[in-house]
């Protein structure tokens, strides 16, 4: 029976963004889905894909290569981070101590829960990757140990659908089979500097004595040192994290169309629709891609990189328009359009700039202030910038539905297209 003097766990989604996009759709499970469309490289592969030689940042042509039948979806920041709150959440049922580490990963501290449930910890874990399988429908990879770095290392021995436990004991089992430039907060610079000096596997470090550590390296590092000798020093961060890695809205019209016009008001729609996300968690963008979608789902993406960052959509409507001329094609018919923003800073105007850019930054933050203020109160689109008004007259007429990612057409009961509930849509089994 492993003893804990802690028991930290840390949990991470098996292909988290491809089995987001598997688990809301049935018809994509067992098939390799790759997400990343819009950047041209896949950015997560489902098991199926990776078993067909399928890797991070693989290009999308190359990707049709070596797997053909490859279903290459754009990433839906949306749907992830719902699901990705739904995991901690269900994580937080059994503990309060949950740190999200990332949108796909989280560490808890289940300290003494075997006492109050009267069974082992490995038990308790095991209840939790049965029920975040049965509400989310996909896997997720577990580890045990007595501190974060162990439960790191243990989450990662067996994937999917794994379960390692490391007690005290066993650490160094483990440490023996992983390079030192493997461990969590090791980089590169590190592990050449370890390797001149013959460490190269993570026992190997452990064995050094504290003098040498302590010597050679920074308090970080004598802190890794510490946790591979089973004592807990990295603390959790429980702080709840309203997390986005970018921010993305798409629109489908019916019918499609030809009009320039049109089609660029919603393309400012949109941008304003992200703007308002984007202020509502005080981010603010540096890059930006947008596309144009033709009725035969040909994709013109373009990226756009501003020169400050910003969360203002005229700034940003004013940088696509030459892009936008570039690659609207008359001839084309056109059927939705969409904008993804990244590069997302979190307060954004706190700094001033030598110029005194602060000063004007600040004012149309309070402009935007009392305009997302009114539309609180009124509706989304009672305030519209001028270029996205002709988005506003038509669009009665147009259904939202298509080829843009599903959770922007799937509304839930209790939704509008304007008012959006938290709750994840999911295909897996429910009890
Ligand atoms: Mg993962």
């Amino acid at each position: 029976m492993a003893s804990f003097s802690r028991a930290i766990i840390h949990i991470d989604g098996d292909a988290f963004f491809a089995s987001c996009e598997q688990s809301r759709n049935p018809a994509l499970a067992g098939k390799p889905v790759i997400t990343g469309k819009e950047r041209g490289i896949a950015s997560s592969m489902s098991y199926e894909a990776k078993a067909k030689g399928v890797t991070r940042a693989m290009r999308l042509f190359e990707i049709k290569q070596l797997c053909p039948d490859a279903v290459i979806l754009p990433s839906d920041y949306e749907t992830y981070s719902i699901l990705s709150k739904r995991f901690f959440d269900i994580v937080r049922r059994y503990t309060a101590d949950v740190e999200e580490y990332s949108i796909d990963e989280c560490f808890a501290d289940l300290t003494g829960l075997d006492t109050v449930r009267g069974c082992s910890y490995e038990t308790i874990v095991q209840d939790i990757q049965r029920v975040l399988f049965d509400e989310l429908g996909f896997t997720f990879s577990i580890g045990v140990g007595p501190n974060k770095l162990i439960a790191k290392i243990g989450s990662k021995w067996k994937k999917p659908f794994g379960i390692t436990v490391i007690s005290k004991d066993i650490i160094d089992h483990h440490l023996a089979s992983i390079p030192v430039g493997k461990i969590w907060g090791i980089g590169p610079q590190t592990t050449s500097l370890l390797a001149t000096r013959g460490i190269f596997t993570a026992l190997e470090f452990k064995q050094k004595s504290k003098d040498w550590i302590t010597y050679h390296l920074s308090k970080p590092f004598y802190e890794l040192w510490l946790e591979m000798h089973g004592l807990s020093i990295l603390p959790l961060n429980i702080k709840e994290k309203e997390r986005y890695d970018s921010i993305q809205k798409v629109k489908t019209f019916t019918p499609p169309s030809s009009d320039k016009k049109f089609i660029y008001a919603q393309l400012s729609k949109n941008i304003e629709s992200a703007c308002i996300k984007v202020r509502k968690y005080n981010l603010a963008t540096k890059e930006v891609y947008f596309f144009l979608r033709t009725q035969e789902f040909h994709d013109e993406w373009q990226k756009i990189v501003l020169p400050r960052y910003t969360s203002f959509p005229h700034e940003i409507i004013k940088a696509c328009e030459v892009p936008f001329n570039r690659i609207f094609d008359c001839r084309a018919q056109y059927r939705s359009t969409g904008i993804t923003m990244t590069k997302l800073l979190q307060n954004p105007y706190a700094q001033r700039d030598m110029f005194g850019e602060y000063v004007q930054q600040e004012k149309l933050a309070r402009l935007y202030e009392g305009v997302d203020a009114m539309r609180k109160k009124y509706g989304k689109y009672t305030i519209l910038l001028g270029s996205s008004l002709m988005a506003k007259k038509f669009s009665r007429h147009l259904g939202a539905r298509g080829d843009a990612p599903a959770r922007a057409h799937t509304l839930f009961k209790g939704e509008t297209q304007r008012k959006r509930l938290n709750i994840p849509m999911f295909m897996g089994k429910v009890k």
